[in-house]
């Protein structure tokens, strides 16, 4: 094993020693401050609660790069033992940010040593990405205005894609996740009696199969969308037709057009239906994640990039997006930039992210440093 890669499985296994919820990222980000102090790098620590910034110099070039990793874990117990095992009892760096830092912390490492580009580059690290408002926290915290940059990138390990492989596509990459809550207020009754009745119970099953035509009849069908109706309670019992039913659920979206089209039919189908039966509507939708969008130019630089550390043959310009989300895109809104997946896959049977016996693979940890270091020398010449 080289240097590098020595050095990098050792972040890894040391950052997933000590996995760290959402907006708790305190060992993790004094970890990251101090290996990237110890390179040289300025840092800003505090950003949006936990985030971390690194900023470095090279030459005279005003323009600046942004790359990003995330640094949150998953509450879930790891079933896996090995001697990096998490000591956090409950958590776990099951979605593999544990090696999205060691990547980045690696591409530092690279271009503090070779100072072989011209310009700025701002090493972000971020917390709370899983519950989609950390990124929001570091731009509320003014990052673009604390540390300009004229595009970012970011990177995921990809368990569904070989080792070795860089995969991305212009447009929505990931999609938007909104959640949302409709309860229906009909008047409850006798179950001998539905006459003397608005049975709320009735009036969901109207609406559970009227949302079912949203994707079918109101998304355009070169767009992805999907809704799903997840959880259904009432005050009904045997004998007792429900006055009251709240359905949940969560609806997703590879683009704001999209996903705006399925909030408002939603809502007037939900309060049309209600309305017709006599019954009153409350319907809640919450904004979780916006769509991970990438802009068309910088793709294309990320698509070059990629090329020269994995080969051309090896990246993916077209790759079918999940409909998972990541909160990215709330980068991506305010600069041009570009998320990619590392593929990851070892073999045909990975558990899959979110999995207790997910293990990020530290064969891609040079794919992932290598990218970010070479993404920065080509657009700051
Ligand atoms: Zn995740
Ligand atoms: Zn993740």
């Amino acid at each position: 094993m080289d240097d590098l890669k020595r050095q990098l499985v050792e972040w890894r296994h040391a950052l997933h020693r000590i996995p760290e919820a959402g907006n708790h990222e305190v060992e993790t980000a004094a970890f990251v401050a101090r290996e990237l102090r110890a390179m040289g790098i300025e840092v800003t620590e505090g950003v949006g609660g936990t985030g971390v910034v690194g900023t470095l110099s090279a030459g005279a070039g005003s323009r600046a790069i942004g790359l990003r990793a995330d640094m949150d874990a998953i509450p879930i117990s790891e079933t896996r033992v090995c001697d990096y095992s998490s000591t956090h009892d409950g958590m776990m760096h099951a979605c593999g940010h544990d090696g999205h830092m060691a990547m980045l912390l690696g591409a530092a490492k690279i271009l503090s040593e070779a100072k072989d580009f011209n310009g700025t580059v701002r090493f972000i690290f971020q917390p709370d990405e899983e519950t989609g408002h950390g990124a929001m926290n570091m731009l509320a915290d003014g990052l673009l205005d604390r540390f300009p940059m004229d595009e970012i990138y970011g990177a995921h390990n990809m368990p569904f894609a070989p080792e070795g492989t860089i995969a991305m596509k212009t447009g929505g990459i990931m999609a938007s996740e909104d959640n949302f809550t409709i309860t229906i207020k009909g008047e409850g009754g006798h179950a001998a009696q539905p006459h003397k009745t608005k049975d709320a119970m009735v009036i969901a099953g109207e609406i559970i199969l009227a949302i079912q035509t949203i994707v079918s009849r109101n998304i355009d069908p070169a767009c992805s969308s999907v809704i799903s109706l997840t959880e259904i309670t009432s005050d009904g019992a045997h004998n007792v037709i429900p006055g009251t039913v709240t359905i949940k659920g969560d609806t997703r979206s590879l683009d704001p057009v999209s996903q705006k089209t399925v909030e408002e039919r939603m809502r007037k189908l939900c309060e049309g239906i209600c309305r017709v039966n006599g019954a009153e509507c409350d319907f809640e939708f919450t904004y979780e994640f916006i769509p991970t969008v990438n802009d068309a130019a910088c793709m294309g630089y990320a698509a070059e990039a990629a090329a020269k550390v994995v080969g051309r043959e090896n990246v993916d310009t077209a790759v079918t997006a999940p409909l998972t989300s990541e909160d990215f895109g709330r980068f991506l809104r305010e600069i041009p930039g570009c998320f990619v997946f590392l593929g990851s896959a070892k073999t045909d049977d990975e558990p899959p992210l979110h999995s207790a016996k997910y293990d990020f693979n530290d064969n891609i940890l040079e794919t992932g440093a290598g990218f970010f270091a070479q993404i920065v020398r080509d657009r700051l010449k």
